[in-house]
C-alpha cells in the first residue's frame, strides 16, 4: 500500500480540499498509473453533494472523477496490455465479475457487482473506491484503455464518460451516412454527439434553449441548429428524424421531440432528470417510436470508441483548470459556464 494525494469532500457540504488516500501495491493484474488529466463530470458534483441518495448513497470522505488520462507508471506480473511509459485511461468502471451474462456479452456496465472508480466497495482495502481527482490509481488490467498517441491527453480524458455515453447509442441505433440525427442540449454530452453524429455522416440538428449556442453548435460541426422554444422551427422538423439523443438532466418535455420522430425511429436518454419524465403514449403510437436510455458503454466498445477518436482527431473541447480551483469550476458547471467540459491538470496536485 502507498500513499496519494488526492482531493476530497468531507461531507456533502463540505468543499473539496487537499486529502491522502491509500492505493493498493499492483497485484498481479493490476496497472499503476499517474494520472495526468481528469474530467470533470456533472455526476462527480452530484455524487460529492449526496444527490443520488436514495440510489447510490456517499460514502464520506470522497474522491470522485471518472475521466482519467495518465501514464503507466508500473504493472503487476501478470499484466500482458500494458507496459510502464503507456497513455491509457480508466472510466467509469475499475472492476466487475466477469462470469455474467453482461459481463460475458462485453456490457461491464450491466453487470450486478460492477464497481463504479469512485464510492463502490474497494475489495482490496476495504471501505471505498477512490477516483481520479488523484495523482496516481491502481487498476486491472482489464478495465485500463489504450488512448492513441494522435489525441491530445486533456481533452481525451472526458471520452471515458462524455464520449462512451453518447457513442454508444449512436452505434446501437444505427446513426450513418445519410441519417437524420438530433441531439438536444448542448453541454458536456451534447457537444460530444454532435461531433460522432457528424464523423457517422449523419445530418446533424442540435436542440438548444439558448439562441447564443446556435452558432457554437455550427462550429462543432452541426448542419443545423433549432432554438427548441421557437414552436415554428420545430413544427418544421415533424415526423423526420431516425434518431434523437436527448442529454438534459433538467425537467423538460420530451414529447416535442418524440413527435420528431419519423415511422420506428428512437428517442434515447443519456441525460438523467430528478422528477420523472411525461410521455404521452400517442407519440409512441403513432409512428411505432421508441423511446430508451443508455449508461455509458462496455470496456470492448470503449476501445473501440477511443481508437475511432483517434482515426477521426476527436476529442472533447475542454478548459483545463488547476485542481486548487475545483470548486470554482463546480459554480461554473452547474451555471453552464463551461465550452464543453472542464479538465484537471494533475500536475497542479503536485504544486
Ligand atoms: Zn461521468
Ligand atoms: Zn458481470
Amino acid at each position: 500500500m502507498y500513499n496519494a494525494k488526492a482531493y476530497a469532500a468531507a461531507s456533502a457540504t463540505s468543499r473539496l480540499a487537499p486529502y491522502t488516500i491509500p492505493r493498493r501495491d499492483p497485484t498481479a493484474h493490476d496497472v499503476q498509473i499517474d494520472i495526468l488529466f481528469c474530467g470533470i463530470c456533472h455526476s462527480d458534483l452530484h455524487h460529492v453533494r449526496d444527490e443520488f441518495a436514495s440510489l447510490m448513497p456517499t460514502i464520506y470522505p470522497i474522491v470522485p472523477g471518472h475521466e482519467i488520462v495518465g501514464r503507466v507508471i508500473k504493472v503487476g506480473p501478470a499484466v500482458t496490455k500494458f507496459k510502464p511509459g503507456d497513455h491509457v485511461a480508466v472510466g467509469c468502471m475499475v472492476d466487475s465479475d466477469g462470469t455474467c451474462p453482461s459481463c460475458q456479452a462485453g456490457l461491464e456496465q450491466f453487470c450486478p457487482n460492477m464497481i463504479l472508480t469512485f464510492n463502490s466497495p474497494d475489495k482490496h482495502l476495504g471501505g471505498v473506491t477512490y477516483g481520479g481527482y488523484s495523482e496516481s490509481i491502481v487498476v486491472d488490467e482489464r478495465f485500463v484503455l489504450r488512448v492513441p498517441a494522435n489525441l491530445d491527453p486533456a481533452g481525451a480524458a472526458p471520452l471515458q464518460c462524455a464520449g462512451i455515453t453518447t457513442y454508444s447509442p449512436m452505434r446501437r441505433w444505427g446513426v450513418t451516412q445519410g441519417k437524420k440525427v438530433g441531439v438536444v442540449g448542448l453541454g458536456g454530452l451534447g457537444h460530444m454527439g454532435v461531433k460522432f453524429a457528424k464523423a457517422f455522416g449523419a445530418h446533424v440538428v442540435v436542440f438548444t434553449t439558448s439562441p447564443g449556442k446556435q452558432e457554437d453548435a455550427l462550429r462543432l460541426g452541426a448542419d443545423e441548429a433549432v432554438v427548441s422554444r421557437h414552436a415554428d422551427e420545430m413544427q418544421k422538423h415533424i415526423g423526420s428524424f431516425d434518431f434523437i439523443l436527448d442529454t438534459i438532466s433538467a425537467d423538460h418535455d420530451i414529447n416535442a421531440y418524440i413527435n420528431l420522430l419519423r415511422l420506428d425511429g428512437n428517442l434515447t436518454l443519456v441525460g438523467a432528470p430528478a422528477k420523472p419524465l411525461a410521455v404521452a403514449a400517442f407519440g409512441l403510437l403513432f409512428g411505432r417510436r421508441s423511446l430508451s436510455g443508455s449508461l455509458i458503454g462496455g470496456i470492448a466498445e470503449t476501445q473501440e470508441m477511443l481508437d475511432f477518436c483517434g482515426e477521426h482527431g476527436i476529442t472533447a473541447d475542454v478548459e483545463v483548470i488547476k485542481i486548487q480551483d475545483i470548486n470554482e469550476a463546480y459554480e461554473r458547471m452547474l451555471r453552464s459556464d463551461v465550452k464543453y467540459r472542464f479538465v484537471i491538470d494533475m500536475a497542479s496536485l503536485k504544486a
